[in-house]
């Protein structure tokens, strides 16, 4: 069974999956940004993309921010959705202190 985790150790676990989180989160707008351009500006080609090939990059940014979200973003004491939002302080799931 496994041992129920210190207030000290929730927050840790939280704060490296906020930083985990916010790379994902970086690379998938990197990922997403030469078709954004693209589509804003009247460039024909960016980074040697264009606009249907660059939808390769941006497909694969979004499949890694769904795949991350669904799977990591969990409460470390309840393994629950704790809620979306940078700044959440507790879980609303269990309500325990997130940071
Ligand atoms: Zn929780």
């Amino acid at each position: 069974m496994e041992t129920e985790k210190s207030a000290a150790q929730v927050k840790e676990e939280y704060a490296s999956m906020m930083v985990r989180a916010k790379l994902v989160s970086a690379i998938t707008l990197l990922l997403i940004s030469p078709r954004l351009i693209l589509g804003f500006t009247d460039l024909n080609s960016f980074l040697g993309l264009n606009y249907v090939t660059a939808l390769i990059p941006m497909l694969l940014g979004t499949i890694v921010y769904v795949v991350f979200f669904k799977k990591y973003w969990r409460c470390p004491a309840c393994l629950e959705l704790p809620g979306g939002g940078w700044t959440r302080k507790q879980c609303k799931h269990c309500g325990v202190a997130l940071r």
